[in-house]
C-alpha cells in the first residue's frame, strides 16, 4: 500500500496534477510490524484506529525458537515501520533488512535504552558446565529483556511514538496524546512496584527457571538468584545448581521460588517440595497466549498481575 502511495504521490509531482484525490483509500492505513508482545501492545495502543499493528511471533509462541516464515518477510518488506528488539532471539532480523531491496524504517528496541550485560549470578547453570554443549565461545551478552523494567518500557512507547508521528506527521497530535496517556500509566506501575519493594525486607528472588528479569530486579534493587540465566534453553540443573538454590531457600528464609509463562516449572516444583515453600509464576511478556490476548491482557495488566504475585509471595 506505502508503495502504491508513494508512486501516485510521485506520479502527481512529476506531471502536476492537481490534487483531486482527497479520499485516501480506507486500506492505505499506516501497518506497524514488531516480533514480539510489549512493542506490539505500545504500538497498538500508541496507534489506535490509525494503523494495523501486527505481531509475527504467533500467539503462544516460544520467542527465542521463532524463525520467520516467508510471508513475514514479505510482510516485514511492506511495512511502515518494523519494531525489533535487537538481542540474540532476533539475530536473523538483521540479515533480513540487509536483503531488502528497498530499505524500511525500522526502530531496534535496545537502541532506545541502556542495555545490561547478561549476568551469570553465582548458582546459575551456564553452558560451560555442559559438555555435550557445542561450545562456541561462550561471552556474555546482552540482557535482551529490556522491557521488564517499567522504566524502559516508557522510553521505548516514547521512540515508537516519534517514529510513528514521524512517518504519519497529519496525526501526530493523536498519538503524542495516546503515548502520554500510556507512558502515565507506565509511570504509576512503576511507583506501586517501588512503593512495594520499599516494604519488603529481604528484596531477593528466587527462580527455579530462566531468569528474564535482569531489568526489573536493577530497576528495584532486588537480588536474585536463578537456575538458568535470561535465554537459557536448559531445563535440567546441575545437582551442584538445585543444592545451590536450596541452600539460598533456607538460609534466606524464602517463601516462594518462582517460574516463568510457558514453563512446565517442574524444576521449581521439585524445589518448592524439598524446601516446603509454595511456587508462583512470573510473567516475563515476551508473549502472550490466545486466551491472554482475547481476555484483553496488556504489558501493563501483566505486570500488575506480576505486583499482585509479588505482594502475596514476598514478605
Ligand atoms: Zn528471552
Amino acid at each position: 500500500m506505502k508503495k502504491i502511495a508513494v508512486v501516485i504521490l510521485l506520479l502527481t509531482v512529476i506531471t502536476g496534477l492537481c490534487a483531486c484525490s482527497s479520499a485516501e483509500p480506507e486500506s492505505d492505513k499506516l501497518t506497524v510490524i514488531t516480533t514480539i508482545f510489549p512493542p506490539y501492545d505500545f504500538a497498538r495502543q500508541i496507534c489506535g484506529d490509525k494503523a494495523e499493528v501486527l505481531q509475527l511471533l504467533p500467539l503462544g509462541g516460544e520467542s527465542h525458537s521463532y524463525e520467520p516464515t516467508a510471508k513475514d518477510i514479505i510482510a516485514i518488506s511492506n511495512c511502515d515501520l518494523f519494531i525489533y528488539n535487537g538481542g540474540e532471539s532476533d539475530a536473523w532480523v538483521e540479515e533480513i533488512l540487509n536483503s531488502l531491496d528497498t530499505p524500511i524504517k525500522t526502530l531496534k528496541m535496545t537502541d532506545t535504552v541502556t542495555a545490561l550485560k547478561e549476568e551469570y549470578v553465582d548458582g546459575m547453570q551456564t553452558e560451560e558446565h555442559d559438555h555435550d554443549h557445542n561450545h562456541d565461545s561462550h561471552d556474555v551478552g546482552y540482557d535482551e529483556h529490556i522491557w521488564t523494567s517499567p522504566e524502559n518500557a516508557v522510553k521505548i512507547a516514547v521512540a515508537i511514538c516519534n517514529e510513528i508521528a514521524g512517518i504519519d506527521t497529519e496525526n501526530s497530535k493523536y498519538y503524542t496524546d495516546n503515548t502520554e496517556a500510556l507512558v502515565n500509566e507506565l509511570y504509576r506501575l512503576d511507583s506501586d512496584f517501588t512503593d512495594f519493594f520499599g516494604t519488603v525486607e529481604n528484596k531477593l528472588l528466587i527462580f527455579g527457571d530462566r531468569f528474564p528479569f535482569r531489568y526489573f530486579a536493577d530497576r528495584y534493587s532486588l537480588r536474585y538468584f536463578a537456575a538458568f540465566p535470561g535465554c537459557s534453553d536448559e531445563t535440567e540443573p546441575s545437582a551442584a545448581t538445585a543444592a545451590f538454590l536450596i541452600e539460598k531457600i533456607k538460609s534466606e528464609k524464602v517463601g516462594c521460588i518462582y517460574y516463568i509463562e510457558f514453563s512446565n516449572h517442574a524444576v521449581a516444583d521439585t524445589l518448592a517440595e524439598d524446601t516446603g515453600i509454595e511456587t508462583a509464576m512470573l510473567h516475563s511478556c515476551h508473549n502472550i497466549t490466545k486466551a491472554e490476548f482475547d481476555s484483553g491482557c496488556t504489558y501493563i495488566s501483566l505486570m500488575r498481575q506480576n505486583l499482585e504475585t509479588l505482594e502475596k509471595t514476598m514478605k
